[in-house]
């Protein structure tokens, strides 16, 4: 059989040390893999490409489809994208797996039995990166959620969960509040998780959830949640467990797939032989269970909790009383290699299976059009004068001759009029909510007719957001206080 290619990439601080340490681990497993190695990172930021890395990698990552990557340092300042976020959305590598688990007695932890994995979006929401500055006074982030997002997500969660024997599946979302986007989020987990009768279902609003996580994560086992939030949980998670420095993910596409530790480059521990390569060992074993090597994931995965509970400690999870021996990045990769055949007799051993990874193709389903029908336009307005009242005349006889009706103004999302009290606190931002007053539009070229007789006035139109009903159903929230 050919042996499969992979990309690696050595990446910034404490990278190249952690990959050597993980590529010695490979070899000596006899993982069935050549490969193609990548710069990226600081050097390519620094040659002034503002993603960190370079087109012609771009060619060996579609090419050999796997990509093992060390962290990486992001530049400070403005002008640079981040490598990570570009690497995952240019690969459509939507999901993004965290295993979280304690290692208790031998890694410090205030939660013995902790076992979940989080199932982070990994492409969509607050991380479009669409940002504007639109008054003085406010800035504005465009939260994407879309069905096709949260549909690929959710079901890999419940495919992950019945492919590795787990029995409960948990929504984060935040739906009382954004009832349109994590709305469709909840939604879609409801509608799928209908299919997977097997598994247990629950959901949390996500600020309780995150309290349940921090306080009680024995109660959780696999997590699906949108990406804000998952990027920030994957973290507390990880760190309750132990470290940072034990945690690996993968970064999951139709096509190809990404796997790295959850921590950064650690600069100020570069060099010096310290840091733990766990991160990336577990990101390497989570590589092959994907490339169907079960059994090369197997020994490494149980050589690596041997050592763990052999007590041969990397200085950040090292316990006087619990560790037996301090060592450094290579040493430990050496007791690893050491103990390969071995399996631990406290820690859980582990058994994978040589099978074909999760691949989940979308397919779009045509009974998704709906009758969209456009019934009004919501225009944004920069004004100084904190008085609703005063905007609704002016902006009321601006619109006499057209077919709009003013029917509320909002500041940051809470109605002022009509019936606004003197008590909140306006900015120079107005939403106002023009209907038409008979039924729908057939186009909106009577919007721009109105733009153009506000932008006469000195109404200062600085966006617009047109709204629609889908088939009957109002795709725009109300106001608060509506
Ligand atoms: P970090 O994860 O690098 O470090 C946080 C803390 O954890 C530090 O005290 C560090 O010494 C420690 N630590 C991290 N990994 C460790 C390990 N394997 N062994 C022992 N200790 C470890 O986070 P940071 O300091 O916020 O970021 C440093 C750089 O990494 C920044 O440039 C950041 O942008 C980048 N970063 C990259 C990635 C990535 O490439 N995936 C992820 C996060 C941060």
């Amino acid at each position: 059989m050919k042996t499969p290619r992979i990309v690696i990439a050595h990446g910034d601080g404490i990278g190249p040390e952690i990959m050597s340490a993980t590529l010695n681990i490979l070899e000596s497993a006899r993982a069935h893999l050549a490969f193609d190695t990548i710069e990226i990172g600081q050097k390519v930021y620094e040659r002034g490409i503002n993603n960190g890395i370079e087109d012609s990698s771009w060619e060996k990552l579609i090419e050999n489809q796997i990509f093992l990557k060390a962290p990486i340092t992001t530049p400070q300042g403005g002008g640079f994208k981040s490598l990570n976020v570009t690497v995952r959305k240019t690969l459509g590598l939507y999901a993004n797996v965290r295993p979280c688990q304690t290692y208790d007695p031998f890694v410090k932890t205030k939660h013995p039995k902790m076992d979940l994995v989080i199932v982070r979006e990994n492409e969509e929401d607050l991380y479009a990166g669409i940002e504007h500055r639109q008054t003085d006074e406010v800035f504005q982030c465009l939260k994407f959620i879309t069905r096709p997002g949260c549909e690929k997500i959710v079901r890999y969660a419940f495919e992950f969960a019945k492919r590795a024997g787990r029995k409960k599946v948990t929504c984060f979302s935040k739906d009382n509040i954004m009832k349109m986007t994590d709305g469709l989020f909840h939604k879609v987990f409801n509608e799928i998780g209908a299919e997977y009768p097997n598994i247990e279902k629950d959901h949390f609003i996500v600020d309780i959830g995150a309290a349940r996580l921090a306080d009680t994560p024995e109660i959780f086992d696999v997590l699906v949640m949108p990406n804000l939030y998952g990027d920030i949980l994957s973290d507390v998670a990880a760190q309750i467990a132990g470290s940072v420095g034990l945690a690996g993910s993968s970064n999951i596409g139709e096509r190809c797939a990404m796997f790295e530790a959850i921590h950064g480059s650690a600069p100020t521990i570069a060099g010096q032989n310290v840091a733990n390569p766990s991160g990336l060992i577990l990101s390497a074993v989570q590589m092959l269970v994907h490339m169907g090597q079960g059994k090369v994931a197997t020994d490494i995965h149980n050589a690596w909790l041997k050592t763990l509970e052999d007590g041969i400690h990397t200085p950040d999870v090292f316990k006087e009383g619990v560790s037996t021996k301090r060592v450094g990045t290579r040493e430990f990769s050496k007791a690893v290699t050491e103990r390969l055949g071995e399996i631990p007799s406290k820690l859980k051993a582990v058994t994978y299976k040589n099978e074909e990874p999760i691949r989940l193709i979308y397919k779009r389903k045509t009974t998704q059009v709906a009758d969209k029908k456009l019934v009004g336009v919501d225009i944004f307005i920069q004004e100084d004068n904190r008085n609703p009242e005063d905007l609704a005349r002016r902006l009321k006889y601006a619109i006499r001759n057209s077919p709009f009706d003013l029917q509320m103004i909002s500041n940051r999302g809470l109605k002022v009029y009509p019936n606004g009290m003197k008590e909140t606190f306006c900015t120079d931002h107005w939403r106002c909510r023009l209907m038409v007053q008979n039924g729908g539009l057939t186009n909106n070229g009577v919007i721009w007719t109105l733009m153009r007789e506000l932008s006469l006035t000195n109404i200062d139109v600085i966006k617009t957001e047109n709204l629609y009903l889908f088939d009957g159903e109002k795709g725009f929230s109300l106001g608060q206080g509506q």
